[in-house]
């Protein structure tokens, strides 16, 4: 049997609440997805902060950016190790998403660089937190402040994780969340906006269901119920009872077991790879994440030679990411950025989810250690 990648751990609870759903018998977005984002809002502990939940992760971005007012004619910068999602959103604004370099060392935005790369068509900044780690997230927002940037975070790995003591979503200008099949929490497919800005609160909660003014809705039905308004460009990017159903017992199975499983997982990994030839695992403060993936850089060209051993042995691999300048849509590496280059040549992700064992991780790293040591006594030779 193969060692997956990462998988959905779902069971009987979340059967259970779906079928509650199906018996009240409206799938579509009411009370549940209600009660999930109170159930968010509670959980990041926050009171002057709301979220709005969403059918993806992707939508969450591209609606807090058009609520950013980011359009045609405007820049945003992003990191180029990324999830190609980041990209498609600030396109799907119009917008140009201007790929910035990452460091080597963790993989997140190189503010040195970005600095570089602005201009005045730049309006926001997406920030990634890459494999879970922010690094220093107060830098990222006095270069916004600094340059009068608006900060969208893209913490689609960063559910559960920490800044200096702050949960990531509980602080910060727009903070998205995925909760799609194999992040942190699942909703199956899932999304949510987190801001203390109500104007940016009050548009992304139109523009998920088409731009239908909830106001407009009220007072009509106060009246007859037969008129609405529409002001802007909406989507249908709302989240449905069913998917809310599954977030809110996933919401209480992640602090009770996926989070503390996660994390002893990856030190686990840690612990067994840090003193491996031709490994080097990404710095980063594991106290501070929930890990939602297990990257790490294999040097002197041997990640794809290693990639397809672990595969032969039953071991599912990724690769997170290829950078997204690299696509043909975002220029097909027309940009220099030689870090994120290096990474994509360098990075394979190992199985990491829920229910691995340390048995697991014991397999894959003997498997690890085989083909490069290997590898260490051909080159001595
Ligand atoms: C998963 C992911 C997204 C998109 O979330 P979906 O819910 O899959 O749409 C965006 N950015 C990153 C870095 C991701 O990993």
């Amino acid at each position: 049997m193969m060692i997956r990648l990462s998988k959905s751990v779902v069971g009987e609870r979340e059967v259970i609440a779906l079928s509650k759903v199906m018996a009240h018998g409206y799938l579509g977005m009411g009370a549940e997805v209600q009660l999930l984002e109170q159930k968010l809002q509670d959980y990041l502990g926050c009171s002057d902060r709301k979220v709005v939940c969403v059918n993806s992760g992707t939508a969450a971005l591209h609606l807090a950016l058009q609520a950013l007012g980011v359009g045609a004619g405007d820049e945003v910068l992003v990191p180029a190790m990324t999830y190609v999602a980041s990209f498609q959103a600030i396109s799907a604004t119009g917008a140009t998403p201007v790929a910035c370099d990452v460091h080597l060392e963790n993989g997140l935005l190189d503010l040195k660089d970005a600095e570089k790369r602005l201009s005045s068509k730049t309006k926001a900044l997406m920030f990634v937190h890459y494999a879970s780690y922010c690094g220093d997230l107060q830098s990222v927002y006095d270069f916004a402040k600094q340059h009068k940037l608006r900060v969208v975070e893209d913490a689609a790995h960063a559910f559960g994780s920490v800044y200096r003591g702050k949960k990531i979503g509980s602080f910060g200008d727009v903070v998205c969340f995925s909760f799609d099949g194999i992040k942190n929490i699942t909703c199956g497919e899932g999304g949510a906006i987190v801001s203390a800005d109500s104007a940016v609160i009050h548009k992304v909660s139109n523009a998920r269901l088409l731009g239908v003014h909830r106001e407009t809705e009220k007072l009509s039905s106060a009246q007859c119920g037969c008129d609405f308004d529409v002001m802007e460009q909406g989507f249908r990017y709302h989240m449905s009872n069913l998917m809310a159903a599954i977030g809110v017992v996933q919401l209480d199975r992640f602090e009770k077991e996926f989070k503390s499983a996660r994390r002893q997982l990856i030190s686990y990994y840690y612990e067994r790879l840090k003193n491996i030839q031709g490994v080097q695992l990404l710095q980063m403060d594991l106290d501070d994440i929930v890990p939602h993936i297990m990257p790490m850089r294999v040097l002197n060209g041997q990640r794809d030679r290693l990639g397809i051993y672990l595969k032969q042995h039953a071991v599912e691999v990724g690769v997170h990411y290829k950078a997204s300048h690299l696509l043909s849509k975002y220029g097909h590496g027309s940009s220099q950025l030689p870090v994120a280059e290096q990474l994509s040549v360098e990075l394979l992700t190992l199985p990491l989810h829920p229910e691995l064992s340390r048995r697991d991780i014991d397999y894959i790293v003997g498997l690890v250690q085989i083909l490069l040591c290997e590898e260490c006594v051909m080159s001595e030779n």
